[in-house]
Formats: C-alpha cells, sequence, structure tokens
C-alpha cells in the first residue's frame, strides 16, 4: 500500500511538473536546465476605438513628450513603445533645445532622440513627427513646440524669437505650449502677443499632462489656432496615466489629441493640424470646436428604437468608441462608458430632443448642445 501511494505521488509531482513547464515548452525551446515564464500581456495595442466621421481618419496623437536626450528619463525606443501601446497613430519626440540636464551622459546632436526612435517608429506603424521645444522663462516668453522641424541644431539660438523664425523657415507648425502651467492665470504675455501678431503662433495645449486650460479652447475659436491635449511626460507613461481604457470613468486616461486626417500619413496630418481639424481628449472629457464635437457626437453614439409600448417609443442609445460620454436630456443625466447602451423613453409623437454633453467643452466652460433626432 505505501509503495502504491509513492508512485501516486510521484504521478502527481511529475504531471505537475509538466502541466507548469508545458507553456513554456510552447514559447521557447525544449532545454531541459532553462524554463520560461510564459508573459501574455506583454506589448498589447489598447485599441482606442473612434469611428471615423465626416470623411476623414480619426487618428490619436501626442505632440510633446521627451526622453533622456533633453530632460525625460526613457530611451526614445520606449517612448514609441509605449505610443503603440496606447492605441496611438502618431508621436511627437520634443526634446528641449535649451534644457537638457543629462548632456554629460548624452550630449549628442539634438536630432539624436527621433533618430534613434525612427525605426521602432516604422515597424509599429507610428507616425513620428520630427519636433523640438524651445524652452524660455515661463509666463514670459514661455515654452514653444516645433513640428515638423527639419533641423533642431538649427534653431540653436540665443534669442528664442529667431530660435522660432528658424523653426518657420525649416516649414515648422508652431504651438503655445502649457500656458497655464506654474501660474495661476491663462494669459498671453507681451513677448505671445508679438509672436501671435507675427504669426508664429499656429496652435495652443488646452491640455498638458495633468493640466487643463479651459481659456485655450476659447483662443482656438477667436484666434483661429489648433487645439493639442498632449502627455508633455517626462516619466515612462504607465507612471502617471492608465493603459487599460475599458474602466470605468474615474480613470486618468493619457491626453491624446485626435486628427481628423485624409489618410495616415505625416502629409495628412500636417494639412489636418492647418485645418485646425483636432479635438482633445482628456480624462473622460473632450475639447474643440463645436462642429468637430457634434460629428465626433454622431459617429460614436448610435440611436435605434427598441420598442412601441402604448403612448411611448422606447428608444436605445449605444456608444459605439472607446470614449465616454456623459450627457443631459430633458433633466436627466446619462453616461454611456465604453461600448455600452441606455435606454430613452418619449412619448411617440416627440421627434428630436436635445443633448448637453456634460464631458464635451466647445469654449471655455460651455458644454454643447446638440439636436438628437428620434427616427
Ligand atoms: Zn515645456
Ligand atoms: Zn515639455
Amino acid at each position: 500500500m505505501k509503495r502504491f501511494i509513492a508512485v501516486m505521488l510521484l504521478c502527481f509531482a511529475y504531471a505537475a511538473l509538466f502541466s507548469i513547464s508545458a507553456d513554456a515548452q510552447r514559447i521557447e525551446n525544449t532545454n531541459p536546465n532553462k524554463q520560461f515564464i510564459p508573459d501574455k500581456s506583454n506589448h498589447v495595442r489598447n485599441e482606442v476605438v473612434v469611428p471615423d466621421f465626416a470623411g476623414y481618419k480619426v487618428l490619436k496623437g501626442d505632440f510633446h513628450i521627451h526622453t533622456v536626450f533633453s530632460d525625460g528619463l526613457v530611451w526614445p525606443t520606449y517612448r514609441i513603445q509605449e505610443a503603440w501601446r496606447d492605441g496611438l497613430d502618431i508621436l511627437a519626440i520634443s526634446d528641449h533645445i535649451e534644457y537638457r540636464p543629462h548632456s554629460q551622459y548624452m550630449n549628442a546632436d539634438r536630432n539624436t532622440s527621433m533618430k534613434i526612435a525612427a525605426p521602432e517608429a516604422e515597424k509599429l506603424g507610428i507616425l513620428l513627427v520630427p519636433a523640438t521645444e524651445v524652452t524660455r522663462e515661463q509666463g514670459v516668453i514661455g515654452h514653444f513646440n516645433a513640428l515638423f522641424i527639419k533641423d533642431a541644431e538649427l534653431m540653436n539660438l540665443e534669442d528664442p524669437k529667431e530660435a522660432l523664425r528658424e523653426a518657420r523657415r525649416q516649414g515648422a507648425f508652431i504651438f503655445f505650449n502649457h500656458p497655464g502651467w506654474r501660474m495661476d492665470t491663462c494669459v498671453f504675455s507681451p513677448f505671445q502677443k508679438e509672436l501671435l501678431e507675427e504669426g508664429l503662433i499656429d496652435g495652443v495645449e488646452a491640455v498638458n499632462g495633468f493640466e487643463f486650460y479651459p481659456r485655450a479652447i476659447s483662443w482656438c475659436k477667436d484666434l483661429n489656432i489648433t487645439l493639442f491635449a498632449n502627455s508633455d511626460a517626462h516619466d515612462p507613461v504607465p507612471v502617471y496615466f492608465k493603459y487599460d481604457r475599458k474602466g470605468a470613468e474615474d480613470v486618468r486616461y493619457r491626453p491624446m489629441t485626435l486628427v481628423l486626417a485624409k489618410d495616415k500619413s505625416l502629409e495628412a496630418v500636417r494639412e489636418a493640424l492647418d485645418a485646425r481639424r483636432t479635438i482633445g481628449s482628456y480624462h473622460g472629457y473632450l475639447i474643440g470646436g463645436f462642429e468637430l464635437l457634434e460629428g465626433l457626437f454622431d459617429a460614436c453614439v448610435s440611436i435605434e428604437k427598441l420598442s412601441v409600448v402604448g403612448k411611448n417609443t422606447n428608444w436605445q442609445l449605444r456608444n459605439n468608441s472607446s470614449l465616454i460620454f456623459r450627457f443631459n436630456i430633458g433633466g436627466t443625466d446619462y453616461i454611456l462608458l465604453p461600448f455600452t447602451s441606455c435606454t430613452l423613453t418619449r412619448t411617440s409623437d416627440i421627434t428630436s430632443v436635445e443633448v448637453t454633453v456634460l464631458n464635451m467643452y466647445h469654449y471655455e466652460n460651455t458644454h454643447p448642445v446638440f439636436k438628437l433626432e428620434l427616427k
């Protein structure tokens, strides 16, 4: 009997051992001296689903991020992998021209981070926008990102206005970074007004990292400049922002600039930025021009008739996107998390309702109100 139990135990132990190593063997070789622990979560892309609309593709971008080649803490290729995992299509690595605290170790040409990142971007299908950040005293001169530059070294000039003029000579698109950072106000300084008058500001960040500047939405409309929502990440992005977008409303998602482009190419991105076709996405909020937000809402939220019961018609509102929508209809608040539906009941004679979208802003602290056809 003892011998029988011993044999059985040996069999169980062997079976357990075999089942542990089975996965590893599927993944790697048959080397009996070394087993690999399978990792099924590694390198998964969290798709951000936003339906295309108005004849444009909706590309997701981050136009402001740093690496070890300025004051960031990560290697350029890692930025590309992060962007891919986060569901992005476009990334602008914008290392500072002037502020390079690691230059004792990383004293390379100012285009180096883009050169290192380019092969990984090509491999993963990320559009890499050549960029840099001109960095001077906040609130007086400020910080500016130049996109689509040809050579960051040529922008290393004493006079910040000359640096931006050089960017312009290279055909760059220039935006004003984090206008309210380290300040309680959000205004243009005299120097920044001069830049505006000279036509050296094409856009502004309404969102930078964890900060949202409502006034910048109004500037985009009033001054006809392009809105951005960017991470400005210096650490690895997951330190501050969640990748997984399937969760609840109160999650700090990575800011994204949604770009309505004719196709997925750098040329199309540039055309879309010049034409001001962007929407900022941040922490469950969506910000931008009224028509763009209306188009986005229509593309993401569909309505269909569920039933007619007596005098009433029951409708189903379905969110077909990874975005979140919070809205008010007739005094009642609704929330549509990604890929969920809610119901709406109205008497059958009602053909439309007004929807105030509470997580959208089309002007400083102003929610858009859309007409929803019940048909
Ligand atoms: Zn900055
Ligand atoms: Zn920055």
